[in-house]
């Protein structure tokens, strides 16, 4: 369903190449292996990943002695699927609330342009329909638009948004957005902010004072840290995903526009290379297209 039509293009280019690695081999071989290296590295796996995939199959392929090129399918389908175990998985979309974590906050990190609005608007959707009462919170007040834009998704949902002009305080407009939810009783409160990568020190100070002063009304928030990365990117949301972890504590992330990529393979290097679990995906930009992102799901679509 959505899943599969979300990797489509990442998997019509994986295979094609995957078939031409191996095109006239009987075998798995050298020739084979850095053909499938080659593969796997143009396919946005990264190039640590790659290389340990290829060392599993290179053992495999030494203690087996004759391992042919129709088992390879299987083999990578295992050998992602085991790579991807050693990260936690979202079997729902839903949201469970820990026991005294009410409300739950969520800051969402991560530059612009790479659909943070988006999952925003896309999860408020969601936990809304889950019969949660859901609280928006402005705090990427650098850009005007940003704010229209989350005002935008705010009607569209149908939820409260606390905002404040553009260029006021992140952190005022986080201490305001937990204040009202609080008094409202809220369950769920998504904090949007400002990912400019321009300059590291300053975003990891804006982050640190927007917690700090976060916690001020509430006890121990953020209770998550979503990282979105804009999957169309390959590399460039690996380093994404460098930098921010070094600015803050990201303890989940969401990879967003893996419909019209090919460079779905990116899921499978940042969940291995991070090891924070990639928690949702976007494949769409309807108000529906974001899943939760359950990696036996994703190794049995890809491998279907
Ligand atoms: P922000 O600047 O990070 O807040 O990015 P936005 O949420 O405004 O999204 C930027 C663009 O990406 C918009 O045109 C979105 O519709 C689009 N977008 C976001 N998520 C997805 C997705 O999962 N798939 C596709 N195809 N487009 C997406």
């Amino acid at each position: 369903e959505t899943l599969d039509k979300g990797l489509e293009k990442t998997k019509s280019s994986f295979f094609s190449k995957l078939g031409k690695a191996v095109a006239g081999k009987s075998k798995v071989d050298d020739d084979v292996l850095d053909n499938l290296e080659e593969v796997l590295v143009s396919s946005d796996v990264g190039v640590d990943t790659t290389l340990k995939i290829i060392k599993r199959i290179e053992a495999r392929v030494s203690r087996d002695k004759y391992v042919g090129t129709d088992e390879l399918n299987t083999i990578l389908r295992e050998e992602i699927a085991g790579l991807l175990s050693e990260t936690n998985t979202t079997d729902d979309i839903d949201l469970q609330i820990p026991k005294g974590k009410k409300p739950y906050v969520i800051m969402v990190v991560g530059v612009n342009g790479v659909g943070k609005t988006t999952t925003i608007g896309k999860l408020a959707y969601r936990f809304k329909n889950q019969g949660l009462k859901v609280v928006l919170g402005a705090a990427d007040t650098f850009r005007a638009a940003a704010i229209d834009q989350l005002q935008v998704w705010a009607d569209r949902v149908d939820v409260p948004i606390v905002k404040q002009q553009m260029g006021s305080d992140p952190a005022s407009v986080a201490f305001d957005t937990l204040s009202s939810a609080v008094k409202q009783d809220a369950d769920v409160v998504i904090i949007d902010t400002a990912g400019r990568l321009h300059n590291k020190v300053n975003l990891m100070n804006e982050l640190t004072k927007v917690k700090r002063v976060m916690q001020k009304v509430v006890d121990d928030t953020p209770h998550e840290v979503l990282l979105v990365l804009d999957g169309s990117t390959g590399q460039n949301a690996f380093e994404q995903a460098k930098q921010f972890t070094k600015a803050t504590e990201v303890t989940a992330l969401a990879i967003t526009k893996l419909d019209g990529t090919a460079k779905g393979g990116v899921v499978i290097g940042i969940s291995d290379q991070f090891k924070i679990p990639v928690k949702y995906i976007g494949v769409g930009e309807g108000i529906e297209d974001l899943q939760a992102f359950n990696k036996h799901e994703f190794v049995d679509s890809f491998f279907k």
